[in-house]
């Protein structure tokens, strides 16, 4: 599967040079997602050898559809990490420092109880690790144990796993 998905990845990955800044290479994995085994090979990718997961976290917004069919494949929920204001209250809130400005994301605080469950975060790509480690703050905030991040595309240069061992303990298990 990981042959596979690496494929799908060379084959469908759309990058966008200067989007949504100048400066910034975006890499596009909507087009693997939506490929049949694009979908398929990087969900098993991801979630082999994966054990003792009770709950998924798909950040906003590629997340959502990652984390999705991840937490299928694991048999366990899946919970949406959300953009701030689009969910209405009670809600865990947390603000981020992005590149420019801050930005937040939230859960709902009713409804859902995460206490003590182990979730394995998910995302398309990985970045500067702000987001995970805001999404992942706001996760324990909520009771939860953030177990693992489990992403399509780390971008060299960035930090992101330097970000996340900082931010989460150099032992939490990053997944590119
Ligand atoms: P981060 O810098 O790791 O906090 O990334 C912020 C969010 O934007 C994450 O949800 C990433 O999926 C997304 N993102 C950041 N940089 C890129 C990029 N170059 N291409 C595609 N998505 C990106």
């Amino acid at each position: 599967a990981l042959d596979e998905a690496r494929e799908a990845i060379a084959v469908h990955a759309r990058m966008v040079a200067d989007f949504p800044k100048p400066g910034i290479a975006f890499k596009d994995l909507t087009p693997v997602l939506a490929d049949p085994v694009g979908l398929s090979s990087v969900v098993t990718a991801l979630t082999h050898g994966c054990r003792g997961i009770d709950l998924v976290a798909g950040i906003d917004a590629r997340g959502f559809l990652l984390g999705g069919a991840v937490a299928r494949e694991l048999e366990v929920g899946v919970l949406a990490v959300r953009k701030g204001g689009k969910l209405p209250p009670p809600v865990h809130s947390v603000d981020y420092t992005l590149e420019y400005g801050t930005a937040s994301l939230e859960i709902p605080a009713s409804g859902i109880d995460i206490t003590g469950q182990r979730v394995l975060l998910v995302d398309d790509v990985l970045a500067t690790g702000g987001t995970a480690v805001a999404a992942a703050e706001l996760l324990q905030r909520a009771g939860a144990h953030v177990v693992g991040v489990a992403v399509i595309m780390e971008l060299d240069g960035l930090g992101g796993r330097a970000t996340i061992a900082d931010g989460l303990g150099a032992d939490l298990p990053v997944h590119a």
